[in-house]
């Protein structure tokens, strides 16, 4: 392989990350497919005791999965304004669910630990957090993002868990990053929990469950996409 093929490889991307087509980032039929998914209510079955009214912008198919999976893993950031957007969306249908005009928002995007961002060289969630609280402003909705969880110490990577195991790895898994009294963000403003995708409901349920415990007014959560769970007959899940 020529040496400037490999570079034009390595700064931009050779194929698109939704379906593998020769394109920078994600080709015009990958865009369509992701934006045009409508928004809704999500619940993954069985649902998590606590699980929080959440809505998500579209099914985590092999297009989504693929977008996030390259956002997240490979740090292709020109993907962050196409997901945040459709974060931002998400977020607007769980405001028009709960059908009360809260004023101001606060994103607080689920995190993840230390170690994987280290090793990712970003956040992508808080990412995609801030370009979506930009779309919000940008409609009308006044919103910020407030990193104000942390994951503890000694947490296993929920990806490499199954179902059960990944409830169990994350009860009292977050913590508040300080007392909230001294978050230096407004405490009465209600909170979206935000993460690119929904699995078991886990995450979002032990978030939310941590900010309520802190003494936050939580309206639910919103994510990029969410899993579809398919019927079988020798499904033993
Ligand atoms: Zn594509």
């Amino acid at each position: 392989m020529p040496w400037w093929v490999a570079t034009a490889d390595l700064l931009l991307g050779a194929d698109c990350a939704g379906c593998g087509t020769p394109w920078w980032g994600a080709c015009r039929e990958c865009r369509t497919h992701v934006t045009g998914e409508p928004t809704r209510l999500t619940r993954p079955t069985p649902a998590p005791v606590g699980f929080p009214l959440t809505a998500t912008a579209g099914p985590y198919d092999e297009v989504f999965s693929g977008l996030i999976h390259a956002h997240k893993e490979e740090q292709a950031l020109m993907l962050t304004p196409l997901l945040g957007d459709r974060l931002a969306a998400a977020a607007l249908e769980l405001l028009h669910a709960v059908a009360v005009d809260p004023g101001s928002i606060i994103l607080v995007p689920v995190p993840s630990s230390a170690a994987a961002v280290r090793d990712r060289g970003f956040d992508s969630t808080a990412a995609l957090a801030r370009r979506a609280a930009r779309r919000l402003r940008v409609a009308g909705r006044p919103a910020r993002v407030s990193s104000l969880l942390a994951q503890r110490r000694g947490l296993a990577d929920q990806a490499l868990l199954d179902a059960g195991s990944r409830a169990a790895n994350l009860r009292g898994g977050l913590r508040l990053r300080r007392p909230a009294g001294l978050l230096g963000v407004d405490a009465a403003a209600p909170v979206v929990v935000v993460d690119d995708v929904v699995t078991t409901g886990a995450s979002l349920t032990e978030a939310v469950q941590t900010l309520c415990d802190g003494g936050f007014d939580v309206l639910g959560a919103a994510t990029v996409s969410a899993t579809v769970r398919r019927r079988s007959a020798g499904s033993s899940d």
